[in-house]
């Protein structure tokens, strides 16, 4: 049996601490996996207002940076996997987790090196010392660089390696050189093989290069990020780190999302109570007023309301769609563009459309579970999770054939009554009708759909193949 490694998670949002999206699902679902497999692991994340569950119990550490300070508590997530919570008033303590709706702090670059430095000294702080330091996305990229120079010699951090995860490379954490000062990093990093981009400093460039292992969120991915289309100026990097990149398709906390189970839905069902799924139509049917026919099929959307997401896609097709006997389900925030198309359609259509602008747990759940389809026409999606729920709920997906939807979703066929939803390659609203249609005119073979559905809800995506495949990598990673 292989050794039980000291592992310290380190992400910027865990689920049910702080969510904006996929990131916090992993983070929160992730440890826990890693945990039944024996590893000693820990979860650090800063301390924002909404991770109130952190409340009691706390441990209360001094953490003195040069020129900061701060403290640190501890709380707990499943299978008693300890989540350590950063505290610094000015820096986190404020309503968002990023930036207002639209922009970003002016003071990231002072909040996210701050981070990355004091979960450094928080690990050193507990006489924790990691065998692997796990970091997800941009706000941890300056770990790996922070070892590599300013911990060099530290003996906390002696045999310590690190894994970066890259859960989408479109967020990348640039900022003016100007504030390179703020990381407490010499200017000498300020170079192609260092933390230099474009001109700019980038803390995402930092964990690619200064990371021993790099990881992302599904096979497909892996390859898209090392093309000009999709590695949004990092594919270079990538190609030449290729040998150390791998991709790990992202799993489902079936503890959370599982009709069966689930505490926000009006009617729990399975595949062997599928007709309860009904009540939970019927629901979606009178929150939002909808005016249907019997037979006429749910469509929803719960998303993130950015570019990646392929809404302008679905603003091309929006006349089709209204020749269409549907309805869509909206639930969602980001872009004002994207947010005022949503809303105007509600107002036009308001018996067919409905537009729900916010961030909103217990109806995305709800609105799942009653829909019959989930649309996700992503621009590129390195894993996505919404479309391995919807599997678990019997809604249907429609999804474009990329990253990790690629993966996670087989191309349905009425003749071998094989598959589990329905793809289109080609990112243009014709393409993407003719996948609709396809969909439209199964459901109407009552037998055929249900086939379809049981399909979807028998897969299982658990976390524990994917977190069996971090443990091997970790293993790796150590023996390089
Ligand atoms: P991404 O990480 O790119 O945002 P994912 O599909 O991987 O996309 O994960 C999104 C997660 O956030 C899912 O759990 C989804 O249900 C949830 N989500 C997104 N928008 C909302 C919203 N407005 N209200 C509730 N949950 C949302």
């Amino acid at each position: 049996m292989s050794r039980k490694l000291k592992i310290l998670f380190v992400a910027s949002e865990v689920h049910p601490f702080a969510k904006t999206g996929g990131l916090a699902d992993v983070s929160g679902a992730l440890p826990p996996a890693l945990k039944k497999l024996g590893h000693d692991i820990r979860v650090i994340m800063p301390k924002y207002p909404c991770t109130t569950k952190a409340g009691k119990g706390l441990l209360e550490l001094d953490l003195e940076l040069p020129g900061f300070s701060g403290s640190l508590f501890q709380s707990e997530l499943a299978e008693g996997v300890p989540v350590y919570l950063i505290e610094h008033d000015g820096y986190y303590n404020r309503e968002h987790l990023y930036g207002e709706p639209g922009s970003d702090y002016p003071d990231n670059v002072e909040r996210f090196a701050y981070f990355c430095r004091a979960v450094l000294e928080a690990a050193k702080k507990l006489d924790f010392k990691p065998d692997i330091i796990h970091c997800n996305d941009w706000h941890t990229g300056l770990i790996p660089v922070y070892l590599k120079t300013l911990y060099r010699k530290d003996p906390g951090f002696a045999q310590t390696k690190t894994l970066f995860s890259i859960h989408n490379l479109g967020y990348q954490g640039n900022f003016p050189h100007s504030q390179l000062k703020a990381t407490g990093l010499d200017e000498s990093l300020f170079r192609e093989e260092g933390i230099e981009f474009y001109g700019q400093i980038s803390f995402l460039k930092g964990g690619l290069i200064f990371a021993d292992t790099l990881t992302t969120v599904s096979p497909a991915y892996s390859q898209e990020i090392q093309t000009t289309e999709l590695g949004f100026g990092m594919e270079g990097i990538l190609q030449k780190r290729s040998d150390q990149l791998h991709g790990i398709l992202n799993g489902v906390d079936y503890t959370v999302w599982n009709p069966e189970t689930d505490p926000f839905i009006p009617a729990n069902y399975g595949s062997q109570s599928l007709s309860q799924k009904k009540q939970c139509r019927e629901d979606l049917v009178k929150i939002f007023s909808l005016r249907l026919c019997k037979r006429t099929p749910i469509l929803c959307m719960i998303t993130r309301l950015s570019e990646q997401k392929g809404i302008d896609l679905l603003m091309q097709a929006r006349d089709a769609l209204d020749e269409q006997d549907i309805a869509l389900l909206i639930l969602g925030t980001g872009e004002t563009r994207y947010e005022s198309f949503f809303l105007q359609w509600n107002q036009d259509r308001p018996d067919r459309i409905a537009t729900t602008l916010m961030f909103d747990e217990p109806l995305g759940h709800r609105i799942l579970a009653g829909s019959d389809m989930l649309l996700m026409p992503s621009s590129y999606e390195p894993c996505g999770l919404t479309q391995m729920y919807a599997l678990k709920y019997g809604t249907v997906p429609i999804v474009r054939d990329i990253g990790g939807l690629k993966n996670s979703i087989q191309e349905f066929s009425d003749k071998t009554g094989k598959g589990t939803g329905f793809k289109f390659k080609v990112l243009k609203a014709k393409y993407f009708l003719k996948s609709l249609q396809k969909a439209l005119s199964c459901f109407n073979q009552t037998a055929t759909w249900k086939k379809l559905m049981l399909n979807g809800m028998a897969k299982d995506n658990s976390w524990e193949v994917s977190a069996k495949q971090y443990s091997r990598l970790y293993h790796k990673s150590l023996r390089s």
